[in-house]
Order: structure tokens, then sequence, then C-alpha cells
């Protein structure tokens, strides 16, 4: 990392101010010696807050769903031994009592309870006068609103210290991610709740290491104040999530090449609408070949038409007809006529293809 840059994020939370806030350890709990071991490599780095699942939620049964209560006593050595923060998943009342119960600094809520305004309402009425921070990742699905209900739900109960987790939303098609990033919607929370330290958690958005830099810089470039990393002593043989592990080691050597922007008003503004610009540009990629699709929609048509009169495809004075009337509004709209040429001859050139299939057929 850079010069060292500062955050008033987290302000009354009791945390140094470096930026970004790392909170680093395994996806899950599995044994003492993983726990406390991985705490210890932790150390040599920045992270100032561990993490590790007692109770995880799995997508499928006959998975390993955590160690249970037993990992509290873990976590609690960590804090004993290492001076480290401590932080864990809670998905129901009782895991909440469980957990103060062990004196776990700070609670984590998941993604798939997040969507259930039943369980974050039980969780919060659990929380009931006592004031601990609480990270709120996104909901599974890409609703801002349901996100700001949930941390509304807390807000409610008397919870001061709230910070949003960006950690990317499911979608059944393919991606080069495990959970899309989405980052219109931590960008809308962000716009919405300025007042919330926001921090990206790259492993469950990545699914896999080699993409953990890419995505933490792209966090850092839209100014989170945090990062949340899961790290393993041995990625390869960890009980759950074992692709997109780390090592301590690794997490330092990361955090390592991070280059971090200066986080002024003028530059978050412009990340943001950048951001935003970006987003329509893909909006409009997408109408103008769903529009392409129209066309040749109706090339295809008259390619029928003609198969049917027995014409040719090509009809010289037509095309010659709409190069010319193209060039004359391009030009009028600041297009160059290479452009303009260019654009048309592929477009006709297109359903030329199309016309020849359906003579053919
Ligand atoms: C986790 O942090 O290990 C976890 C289960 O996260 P999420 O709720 O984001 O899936
Ligand atoms: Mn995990």
């Amino acid at each position: 990392m850079e010069s060292k840059i500062t955050t008033s994020a987290f302000e009354g939370w009791n945390l140094d101010t470096q930026r970004p806030l790392i909170i680093a350890g395994p996806c899950s709990a599995e044994t003492e010696e993983q726990v406390l071991e991985t705490a210890r490599r932790l150390k040599a780095t920045r992270t100032q807050i561990f993490r590790a699942g007692i109770w995880k939620p799995r997508t499928r049964p006959n998975s390993f769903e955590g160690v249970g209560v037993k990992g509290l006593k873990w976590l609690k050595m960590v804090k004993e031994e290492t001076g480290l923060l401590t932080t864990t998943e809670v998905a129901n009342a009782q895991h909440v009592y469980e957990a103060l119960k062990y004196g776990i600094d700070m609670l984590w809520i998941g993604a798939r309870t997040t969507v259930n305004p039943f369980t974050i309402q039980e969780i919060a009425n659990a929380l009931s006068g006592v004031d601990i921070p609480i990270f709120i990742k996104n909901p599974v699905n890409p609703d801002v609103d349901l996100w700001i209900g949930s941390i509304e739900r807390l807000q409610k109960v008397g919870i001061t210290r709230i910070a949003g987790v960006h950690r990317g939303f499911s979608s059944f098609s393919e991606s080069r991610y495990r959970n899309s990033p989405n980052w219109q919607i931590p960008i809308e929370l962000k716009r919405i709740r300025p007042d919330l330290p926001l921090i990206c958690d790259p492993s469950h958005i990545s699914g896999k290491r080699n993409l953990l830099l890419e995505v933490s810089q792209k966090a850092m470039d839209l100014n989170f104040d945090g990062l949340m990393i899961e790290t393993h002593p041995d990625p390869d043989n960890a009980w759950s999530d074992a692709r997109q592990q780390i090592t301590p080691e690794q997490l330092g050597e990361l955090l390592d090449h991070l280059i971090l922007r200066k986080t002024d008003p003028g530059s978050n503004g412009f990340m943001s609408k950048l951001e935003e610009l970006r987003s329509e540009i893909d909006r409009l990629d997408q109408e103008l070949l769903m529009i392409l699709e129209d066309r040749m929609k109706v090339a295809a048509s008259i390619g029928q038409c003609k198969k049917e009169n027995g014409v040719t495809i090509l009809q010289s004075a037509r095309w010659d007809q709409i190069i010319s009337k193209y060039l004359e509004v391009g030009q009028s709209k600041g297009f160059s006529e290479e452009f303009i040429r260019k654009l048309f001859m592929a477009i006709h050139q297109e359903s030329i293809n199309t016309q020849t299939r359906i003579m053919n057929e």
C-alpha cells in the first residue's frame, strides 16, 4: 500500500483509522489450532478484526455446517492472545445470545439473512439494549431497499454502529464472478446512506483467488472504507470456500499491491459518476443490439419475400440510396464519413448473410 491514508468512516468504533479497515480470517472456524494459527499469522498484516464463521449457512445439506458454540471459545482465545477484535455470523436470536455470552466484539449478518425481514427483526429484538457494532451483508438479490430495511430494523432497537458489506448478488447466468458485483447497488446504498461505512467482501464476489486483487482494487477506487477477506493457513484444504481463500501472507501481499487514491469529495464524486456513466453505456449497448436484432428480423422477412418472388438479394439502387442518405444524416450528427460507411457496410453485410441463408434454406 502507498502512504498511509486515514478514514473517518468508523468514528466511535474504537478502531485504528487507517483506510481500508481490514477484516480477515477463515470462512469457517474448523479447529482450535487452525483458528489460532490464522490469527497469529494475521498479526503480521494490518488486519484489525478477526472473522470466522461458527454457524455456516450452506446451500445444500450434508456440507460442513460449522463447529457451533465451541468455536466461540477459540475466538475468545484469539482476542486474548493477539488482541485482534473478533466477529462471527449470527443468523438467529440464539446465535446472538451465544456470541454475546462469549464476548464477541462485533457481529455480522449474512446475505441469506438480510433478505428476510422476520429473521432480521428476531435478531434486532435479541440485540435490544446491546449496542454492538454490526456488519450487514447485502441481500443475495440486488435489492437496495431490502438492505436498507434491514439496517433500519437494527437502528430502531438502538444499534448505532452499522456498516454495509458488499458481497455480490446471486445470478443464474454464467459469470466470471461467484456473485455478480452489480457495483451500482452499493453505490446507491452509499448515496442514500452516506453516514454508513461500506466494506467490500471480494472473497464471496470472486469465488476464486485470482480475482481478489482486482475486486479489492475496484472497491478502493469506489471509495469503500474496508475489506473483508477470507484467509486460511492452508486454503486448499479449507472445509468451506477453499477456492477463494488465501493465506495470511498472501493477504499481506495483496494489501501491499493495492493502490490507494485520495478520497476527497472530488474523486469520490468522480468515481461514482464514472460508474453511473458506464452503466448507461452498457444499457445503450444492449439497446443497440436489440435494435439490430429487430432489424435482422425485418431483413429476414425481406429475404423471404424476395425468395417467393424470385428476385436477387442485392438491389444496388436501394443500397446506394441507404448509404447516401445516412452519410448525410451522419454528417449532421457529427459522425465521420468513414464511420458511417463502415457501420452501414457491416450492417448491410449481415443482412445479406441473413437473406442468403433464407434463400438457400
Ligand atoms: C461468509 O462470510 O462466510 C458467508 C457465508 O458470507 P455470505 O453471507 O456473504 O454468503
Ligand atoms: Mn465463506
